[in-house]
């Protein structure tokens, strides 16, 4: 077996035990006779699944009682139109921060649905870090603000929970979620594409505030309804059933090192190996403001495109995949999700110094 490190920022690399269990029971699920992908979604084996996929995930994720947590299939671009159609429903406006490329998609999407502004931007700077907001900046009848916690195709986080006071605060997590601890409780919603840091792509998870749901616009699609697939444990219809169990074993793998605060000392540590070195040096530029630096996608660029280009070509012989920055910024991006070992992040920096020593620049 010759596993590389894969750098990708979605879908990712996911546990190497849980690719191994996944294995192991992929024809014959325990006693069922049969593998995940051909039960019946109703079936008592699979409900012990899903059931207990979500017991996993609540306690990881330290979720009160009144919160539901979904399964859902579309990806998170789904939960754009979504989260309008679900939320927008007193006063139809909603306040968007725009700190990256899917915040932008999510305000755009939205305001095919009613009164929306972009109340903060960080695009006069390419989104190189994260715009401070105040309850003053919220509209006070604003039915929701809504903020990307994470910024995948920047490596941008937001380093504070903004104060929305009583306006449901929804957060993008999709690259984030179970990376470190959060409080739910400052959230109405969280929602999060699930092929970065818990599954294979197919499932999107949400968190959502009971007292929020039951009020969608009257035209919702009955599969973007919230409280209709809460009414339904996540199965109006067919849920991701695979991507489901997968998680379920990656909530295991996440358990059993010690939950959110050992992810967080994990995660912390690999993102200093890179910054530090980014910071210790004057090759490469990382472009991202410090106090708004991603753990878990990390950018960073030489200054010339061709060499740029050169470092993903050798990186990726060398088997460093995937550590292309997004198409549309350029550079590099390291994404170091909670699978990522730190031996793949000291390599990699062991990799960029010889790079360095090898190709100096003009
Ligand atoms: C990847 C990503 C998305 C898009 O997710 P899909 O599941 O492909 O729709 C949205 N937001 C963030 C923050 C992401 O990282």
């Amino acid at each position: 077996m010759n596993r590389v490190f894969n750098f990708s920022a979605g879908p990712s690399a996911l546990p190497l035990s849980v690719l191994e269990k996944a294995a192991s029971e992929l024809v014959c699920y325990k006693d069922s006779g049969m593998s995940v992908m051909e039960m019946s979604h109703r079936s008592p084996v699979y409900e012990e699944i899903i059931k207990e996929a979500e017991v996993l995930f609540r306690s990881i994720m330290n979720i009160p009682d009144n919160y539901k947590v979904l399964f859902l299939q579309g990806g998170a671009s789904t939960q754009f139109a979504a989260v309008p159609l679900n939320l927008m429903n007193g006063s139809g406006k909603a306040d968007y921060i725009v700190s990256g490329q899917f915040s932008k998609k999510a305000f755009q999407e939205a305001k095919k649905y009613g009164d929306v502004v972009c109340i903060a931007s960080s695009e006069d700077k390419n989104n190189t870090y994260i715009p401070q907001i105040k309850r003053e900046d919220i509209r006070p009848d604003a039915d929701y603000v809504h903020i990307c916690f994470n910024n995948t195709i920047y490596g941008t986080k937001f380093n504070y929970i903004p104060d929305t006071g009583d306006i449901p605060l929804v957060a993008d997590m999709s690259s984030c979620i179970m990376s470190e601890p959060v409080d739910v409780t400052k959230f109405g919603m969280i929602y999060a594409g699930a092929q970065k840091n818990m599954a294979p792509a197919g499932l999107t998870v949400v968190i959502i505030r009971e007292d929020l749901m039951g009020k969608s616009r009257p035209e919702t699609p009955v599969m973007l309804d919230y409280k209709t697939m809460a009414d339904n444990d996540s199965m109006y219809n067919t849920p991701p059933c695979y991507p489901i169990y997968i998680a379920k074993l990656v909530y295991e793998w996440v358990r059993d090192l010690g939950g959110l605060e050992a992810m967080k000392k994990h995660n912390e540590k690999k993102a200093a190996v890179l910054y530090d070195y980014l910071d210790a040096q004057d090759y490469y530029i990382a472009p991202v403001e410090k106090p708004y630096r991603s753990m878990m996608n990390v950018t960073f660029v030489t200054g010339d495109a061709d060499l740029d280009k050169k470092f993903a070509k050798e990186a990726d012989a060398l088997g460093f995949k995937n550590i292309k920055g997004h198409r549309s910024v350029g550079g590099m991006r390291a994404s170091i999700y909670n699978a990522m070992p730190i031996e793949g992040v000291e390599a990699l920096v062991k990799f960029m110094d010889e790079f360095a020593k090898n190709n100096p620049k003009k």
